[in-house]
């Protein structure tokens, strides 16, 4: 997981960097917020020629987290907002896109509203906020398919540079299991067992770091920038105070790495079969500040006891570090030419 630490430091250094309307608050940090006196006043659906229109308007400026997931097929943004009186929902009659918009109380976290967009099948979406009119949009399209390469590369991976951080590392032990061991320790197996994989298939893999030593994001994604890599992946497993908490997800930033975070979590769901959580935009150090598609995946929960003894397990590490080796090569055979 990235702590909560990370973030403040990394609101620190942005709040110096002007000009940019920035949410920043992990769930985590969320929760602990003080009740906000926000609410969520209704929701609108319109369409045009081109897409399907969720309006959902607040008595502020909030600014929504997105998760996107594959079964069913839903985008489903969080506001941090006060319990509404009553839940909206609206029927989408007559879209080929949305089956309903509904309110709901986000069931893991306090004071947190879902709104959920349930689709009928996969769509493409963005979210926009318009500032001063306190309306979140969100704007559902049909998926583009992308024009896959005419002579398909059998080894997409050769030739390509793949950069690789198995979350923290030293003095940055990152999250504790069930059982009391760290986050760094399951990242770096798994990192380990995915970089041999990828160099099997003819990739070059730059590892920011290849046993237990400190590392530093600030330093590493500048020279990963410098190498020119195709393609970033962190790997972290995630964590949470209530053992209950369990699944997989995925992290995005750049609307570019949106496919390649889809393929991949699509891969690990079918290699795992754990819950779906989706794949989440999110603003982290590392993919805001790569230059080429970037994920940070979180496999399983090393909090949850049965995911933990999952994550300890050699083979489903090798099952993870499999399924985000398929990932990233459906992502280079089907967006990528060159
Ligand atoms: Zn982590």
């Amino acid at each position: 997981m990235f702590p909560a630490k990370k973030i403040a430091a990394l609101l620190i250094i942005l709040a110096f960097s002007a000009n940019q309307a920035l949410a920043f608050l992990s769930l985590e940090d969320w929760k602990n917020e003080k009740e906000t006196n926000l609410t969520i006043t209704g929701l609108e659906l319109s369409k045009d020629k081109y897409v399907d229109r969720v309006a959902i308007k607040t008595t502020g400026w909030i600014e929504p987290k997105e998760t996107y997931t594959f079964n069913p097929p839903a985008i489903i943004l969080d506001f941090p907002v006060a319990p509404l009186k009553k839940e909206l929902s609206v029927l989408a009659k007559s879209s080929k896109r949305i089956k309903k918009v509904y309110t709901r109380p986000n069931p893991e976290v306090k004071n947190q509203i879902q709104v959920v967009v349930e689709l009928w099948k996969e769509a493409d979406y963005e979210v926009i906020n318009i500032f001063g009119k306190n309306i979140c949009y969100i704007e559902i399209s049909d998926i583009k398919k992308p024009v896959p390469p005419t002579v398909k590369p059998k080894m997409p991976l050769a030739g390509k540079l793949i950069a690789i951080d198995p979350g923290h590392g030293g003095g940055d032990v990152g999250a504790f299991s069930a059982s009391g061991k760290p986050e760094k320790d399951f990242c770096l197996a798994t990192a380990l067992k995915l970089a041999q994989i990828l160099r099997n298939q003819g990739a070059s893999v730059y590892l920011t770091r290849e046993k237990d030593k400190d590392t530093n994001f600030r330093e590493f994604m500048p020279e990963v920038n410098d190498k020119k890599a195709d393609i970033f992946i962190g790997i972290h497993y995630n964590a949470f105070e209530s053992q209950g908490i369990s699944g997989t997800e995925t992290f995005y930033f750049n609307r570019e790495s949106k496919p390649l975070a889809a393929y991949v979590q699509q891969n690990m769901l079918n290699a795992l079969g754990r819950r779906d959580r989706g794949i989440k935009r999110r603003m982290h150090y590392v993919t805001h500040h790569a230059e080429m598609p970037s994920i940070i995946i979180e496999p399983l929960y090393i909090t949850n006891r049965e995911e933990e003894a999952l994550a300890e397990n050699s083979k489903t590490q090798s099952k993870i570090a499999n399924a985000v080796a398929e990932g990233i090569k459906e992502y280079l055979i089907n967006y990528r030419t060159n």
